[in-house]
């Protein structure tokens, strides 16, 4: 139904409609913003056996070229402000068959996605998959490194999402769940599979460009019960008084993809009554430890090992680790693989291999379990700072810097020193009220700010004011960026 010329409503009928002559198995590149026919074509890949790989709008002509040539998919379904750089390369793609775009105007050498769904038959018979059959691969954010291709079968995502985020997702036939990521993501199949199995209805907008402000009307127009966001932006929401908006329906936050700075928790609760649940997971995986809703929330942990996975703090041989104790994070693989678990990097058997240890796959992320249960996230591998024998997480010096009201965000990393060998340094954005402030009096006062409020070892010895922090395109911070530049200097 066309609610107004911006706006659509599709039924469950509506999408069941396939599209287009790929076979089982072959391989469709879906990079969409965040358009209704994103959901559209991946209800029609999963009918006709087709594996989706989703991609991010902001891909170059060179990030493209080595998604179509590693993947090799045969199709490419996308919007207008892609299609030139796909031109550009496609004669270097020699799988790449058919080009979709998904306009309301034509493009020489491209089917019109909208014409054809016009015209296309509703008769049509689904696939039959089994459950090891690749359904989609995923390129990971690409936070630490080139961007892997995580393949996951029909169960993985298709049964994982309903399995692992039925109780941290919470929703029901009765909710509107709104999830800002971008379709390139894992997080966005969680508006497929754990919306859908629930009968829930999900609300998709554009948004060109993150507006904390259009964000904040929208709830309080709509009425979107469950909402999710990465982090960043929930730190760009709560930077805007919230009080000035009354949300017509929200009842169920949920964040995840980078560590949450308690802070930020704390400032959205506080002004809007509402509980912020974090979840834990990796493209490979589905969602591994969470918060669910109901249960009890330390605040800075990112909750429990969520059913069905045996989650585990173990050291580099694959031996558990006791409670308190800094290891790995790891997830039994042994004697039985998680039904909800990548199948493989793709064409990667190396790199498959390398990432279990023991009975266990690797996270490559470090963390503590405490007696309870609760894990608390340290970092990446290689983003945690031994400096003098200390080891120091970096997210732990963030979300304490996050509680000054000068720091808008900060990344920090180790540096090197002659003496300590290293140590921790803060690369700061500040806030708007704070830009013109006496750097080295600010430094002074944030360096005992960070002793005052955590164990005072771990505050950073250099601080650096910026302007911006890198980041990936799903707004994760790259912390190895800013430490391989420290290290090169
Ligand atoms: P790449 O593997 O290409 O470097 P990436 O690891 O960022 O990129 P994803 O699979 O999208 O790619 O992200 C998973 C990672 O994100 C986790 O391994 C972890 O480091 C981080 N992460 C996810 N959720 C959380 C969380 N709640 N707290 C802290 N970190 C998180
Ligand atoms: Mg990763």
């Amino acid at each position: 139904k066309v609610l107004n010329k911006s706006e659509v409503k599709w039924s469950f009928e509506e999408l069941g409609g396939g599209v287009c002559g790929l076979q089982p198995g072959d391989r469709m590149m879906l990079v969409l913003p965040r358009l209704p026919e994103w959901w559209l074509v991946s209800v029609a890949c999963m009918r006709t056996g087709a594996v989706m790989i989703p991609g991010v709008s902001q891909l170059t002509e060179k990030d493209l070229k080595y998604r179509l040539q590693a993947s090799r998919a045969k199709s490419i379904i996308t919007s207008d402000s892609l299609a030139p750089r796909v031109d550009a390369i496609s004669a270097d793609c020699p799988s790449l068959q058919t080009k979709l775009l998904v306009s309301d105007s034509s493009r020489p050498g491209w089917m019109n996605f909208r014409e054809l769904l016009r015209e296309a038959s509703t008769e049509h018979d689904c696939v039959r998959t089994k459950a090891q059959d690749p359904l989609a691969i995923y390129f990971t954010s690409g936070t630490t490194g080139a961007p892997k291709m995580v393949e996951h079968s029909q169960a993985s995502y298709g049964l994982g999402f309903v399995a692992s985020g039925r109780q941290w997702v919470a929703l029901t036939e009765s909710d509107i769940f709104w999830n800002t990521t971008d379709t390139a993501w894992v997080k966005a199949a969680w508006t497929l599979f754990s919306a859908w199995p629930n009968g829930s209805c999900i609300f998709v907008h554009e948004l060109p460009r993150v507006d904390a402000k259009v964000i904040l009307k929208t709830l309080s127009r709509l009425p979107i019960t469950t909402l999710c966001c990465v982090p960043t932006l929930f730190r760009l929401l709560v930077q805007e008084d919230l009080t000035r908006y009354q949300f017509q329906s929200l009842r169920h936050c949920l964040t995840g993809g980078e560590a949450l700075n308690p802070d930020v928790r704390e400032k959205w609760k506080s002004q809007t009554g509402l509980e912020l649940h974090e979840g834990y997971g990796q493209s490979e995986t589905v969602v591994i430890c969470a918060n669910p809703k109901g249960t009890k929330i330390k605040s800075g942990s990112m909750g429990k090992a969520s059913p069905p996975y045996d989650v585990q703090i173990v050291d580099d041989e694959g031996n558990i680790l006791p409670p308190g104790a800094e290891g790995n994070v790891a997830v039994r693989v042994r004697p039985d693989r998680p039904f909800c678990f990548f199948n493989c990097y793709l064409d990667n058997p190396e790199k498959t291999a390398a990432s279990e240890q023991g009975d266990f796959y690797i996270t490559g992320d470090r963390a503590r379990m405490d007696k309870d249960g609760y894990f608390w996230f340290m970092g990446r591998n290689d983003d945690v700072i031994n400096s003098a024998s200390y080891r120091i997480g970096p997210v732990e010096v963030e979300s304490a810097l996050a509680e000054h009201p000068a720091v808008l965000e900060s990344a920090v990393v180790s540096s090197p020193d002659p003496i300590r060998g290293e140590v921790v340094k803060a690369f700061i954005v500040l806030s708007p009220a704070y830009s013109s402030h006496d750097p080295e009096e600010l430094t002074r006062e944030l360096q005992e700010h960070v002793k005052r409020v955590t164990a005072p070892y771990k505050y950073p010895r250099k601080v650096a004011f910026v302007s911006e922090l890198p980041k990936t395109v799903s707004g994760k911070i790259q912390r190895s960026k800013l430490r391989s530049q420290e290290w090169k200097k």
